[in-house]
């Protein structure tokens, strides 16, 4: 660790103490920024790192609904608006039980790079509440996504703030989320990416970081003249990332072979065929089950459940090619890296934000295997939802074939800002500082340019 970061460190620490999360990903960023720093000292004075690093504002709010039984509940519901210097704060929200103040904030940190390397003018910006919609009634979702807008809503607007989803919000929770905002403001406004088709939505959307996350993988791939044809993935996590990776990596000739959730994972040596990819959506989209019952329909197909306690997960412990991270933050740990390499994964493609440690990620380096970190990898998402944001001024839908081909240019192009950045920077084929890099120069420069804010 340089001396720069051990010190900026060591004060985020003071100010942010267990926040661990945040810190994580402030010191990957750091390791980064401390290049640029001593190339251009302009924005080391300005101090351009460490304003970014402080949230423009974090709001904090009381979240009361009632279950469908009349038993009164309270949650909590933040919304951190970490950066504008490019655009209207722009980044999901997050229903989990784990949200934080610190996952909050590391997201945030991470969408504001995410965001600019886009090329979308798009400020950084996150939010969510510890509710879980997990075995709650369609009106006791409503009910909560009510409440939450009644305060979210004087905080937000299509030229200030637009939130999407995340982990646990999804098509369902932003009908309900855009709904009450229509009533509170009576304006019908592009104020929420992921909407549906039929009210100011996107084409693509709600596939847009899976189909991305693996367009970036196989950018990486043709630097060595290779494609996704004939390789085997592993992929984590069911949800709305994982399905849509699947997807395109059938799409491309590619065999998926796991597929996981909270409690557990399966292992398919045959593969998971669109047939089976449908079972899956049917499963987590519309029944809400548990990826276990994959192997109650497909008998060749095991299952394993995970321990979170345990020191490493067996899933990133299968030969593979290509692995696609697509769950949560800190899924692949120093052990399980160690285990990737081991078993011949040279393709690493971040769908989830942050779900590689900071030992896993040094490990990757070390390795010099094709590493994409989420902020470049998963870019996808808030790149369609900056489409969506413009087809809504426009009041003008466009056709899929026209969002994906934009979608795939702008994947082609973060890639091609990550290899020059690195490359520029002196650390060729390193990804991370390529993103870091690239994702902070544009959002720096708008900084110096509108003075000390
Ligand atoms: P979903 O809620 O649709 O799916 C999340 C999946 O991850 C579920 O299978 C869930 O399992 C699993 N999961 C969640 N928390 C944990 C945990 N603590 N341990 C193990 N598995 C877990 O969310 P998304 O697919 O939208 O998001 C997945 C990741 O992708 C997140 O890191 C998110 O920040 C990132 N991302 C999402 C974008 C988007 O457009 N949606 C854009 C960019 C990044 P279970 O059902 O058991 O909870």
């Amino acid at each position: 660790m340089s001396e720069f970061v051990a010190n900026l460190m060591a004060e985020v620490k003071a100010k942010n103490p267990n926040e661990k999360e945040f810190l994580q990903a402030v010191e990957e960023v750091a390791e980064s920024i401390a290049i640029v720093y001593e190339r251009y000292p302009e924005y080391r004075s300005a101090k351009i790192l460490e304003r970014i690093i402080e949230p423009e504002r974090v709001i904090m709010f009381r979240v009361p609904w009632q279950d469908d039984q009349g038993e009164i509940h309270i949650n909590r519901g933040f919304r951190i608006q970490m950066n504008s210097a490019i655009g209207p704060y722009k980044g999901g929200l997050r229903f989990h039980p784990s949200v934080n103040l610190s996952i909050l904030k590391f997201l945030a940190f991470e969408q504001v790079f995410k965001n600019s390397l886009t090329s979308l003018p798009m400020g950084g910006a996150k939010g969510g509440s510890d509710f879980d919609p997990k075995g709650k009634s369609d009106n006791e979702v409503m009910r909560f996504c009510q409440s939450f807008m009644n305060e979210l809503n004087r905080h937000i607007g299509p030229n200030t703030d637009v939130p999407a989803g995340d982990i646990g919000v999804g098509g369902r929770e932003i009908g309900f989320l855009f709904g009450q905002y229509k009533k509170l403001r009576n304006e019908f406004t592009g104020v929420l990416t992921g909407k549906g088709l039929s009210w100011g939505g996107s084409l693509i959307r709600p596939e847009a970081t899976g189909y991305g996350s693996v367009y970036f993988a196989s950018e990486m791939l043709t630097t060595r003249n290779q494609t996704l044809q004939g390789k085997t993935c592993l992929v984590s996590g069911s949800g709305n990332v994982a399905q849509y990776t699947v997807e395109k990596i059938i799409a491309l000739g590619g065999k998926v072979v796991t597929l996981s959730d909270s409690s557990g994972y399966i292992y398919d040596d045959q593969g998971i065929n669109r047939e089976k990819l449908d079972f899956v959506i049917q499963l987590k989209n519309i029944r809400r089950g548990r990826i276990q019952e994959y192997v109650e329909k497909y008998k060749n197909a095991v299952y394993t459940p995970v321990n979170p306690a345990d020191d490493f997960n067996p899933l990133w412990n299968h030969k593979a090619d290509c692995a696609f991270p697509s769950a949560t933050q800190n899924e692949i740990n120093g052990k399980d890296a160690k285990n990737m390499l081991r078993n011949g994964v040279y393709v690493v493609s971040e769908g989830a934000n942050m779900p590689t440690s900071l030992e896993g990620v040094k490990q990757f380096l070390d390795a010099g295997i094709l590493y994409a970190p989420g902020k470049a990898a998963n870019a996808g998402g808030v790149a369609v939802s900056g489409l969506e944001m413009s087809q809504n001024s426009m009041r003008l839908p466009w056709t899929r074939e026209e969002v994906d081909a934009r979608l795939q240019m702008i994947m082609k192009s973060i890639h091609k800002t990550c290899v020059e950045n690195a490359d520029k920077f002196g650390t060729p084929g390193n990804y991370v500082n390529g993103a870091n890099i690239g994702g902070f120069l544009k959002v720096a420069n708008a900084m110096m340019d509108q003075g000390l804010l």
